[in-house]
Parts: C-alpha cells; sequence; structure tokens
C-alpha cells in the first residue's frame, strides 16, 4: 500500500489513491490533488462547505445550480407580476390575504 501526499502541504493524505477516499479538485480546467484534509477545506465550496470539486462562481456544482434554478424562479415569478395590470394585481394581492 503506497503511502500518498498531499500535493499543497506534502503531508500524508491518510488516503491511497483515486478511488479509496483521494480528494482531487479541479481549478480553471487543471486538476489539483491529492488533497489532505486540511488543505482541502480551502477548496470548498462558500454556500455549503462541502469540498468543491470544481467551482462555479464560488459554489459547488450543486449550489451553482441551485442558486440558478432560485434565481430563474425568482425572475419567472417577477416577470409574471409585471405582467399584470394594475386591476388584476390588487386583485391578486386581495385574494392572497384574505
Ligand atoms: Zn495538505
Ligand atoms: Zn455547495
Amino acid at each position: 500500500m503506497s503511502i500518498e501526499y498531499c500535493e499543497t502541504c506534502d503531508e500524508p493524505t491518510g488516503n491511497a489513491g483515486r478511488g479509496d477516499g483521494s480528494v482531487f479538485v479541479e481549478r480553471n480546467g487543471k486538476e489539483i490533488g491529492p488533497l489532505c484534509d486540511t488543505c482541502s477545506n480551502d477548496f470548498c465550496c462558500s454556500q455549503c462547505g462541502e469540498i468543491a470539486i470544481t467551482l462555479h462562481e464560488g459554489y459547488c456544482e450543486y449550489c451553482c445550480n441551485h442558486n440558478q434554478e432560485e434565481l430563474d424562479r425568482y425572475n419567472a415569478e417577477y416577470a409574471h407580476w409585471q405582467r399584470m395590470d394594475d386591476e388584476r394585481c390588487d386583485e391578486a394581492i386581495r385574494r392572497g390575504y384574505t
């Protein structure tokens, strides 16, 4: 069993290669790794705190997709209200509150 060392700090990672828990991340199309636990913390998503294998605007893929869905939903709702004329808008608000 080979000992694997962290690419960043040269400490043993405690893992033994790909498929055995080794952490590899990708930044700007370049693979970085393997990483030890400590160093992999530097590559976490700023939203969920999970290790972000690939980073999308500062977030892991999951959070980035999720944020995009939220944004799409918000925009769709906003456009919906914009399309309503004032009268129908008032009516919808009244209905919403009663
Ligand atoms: Zn390290
Ligand atoms: Zn995330």
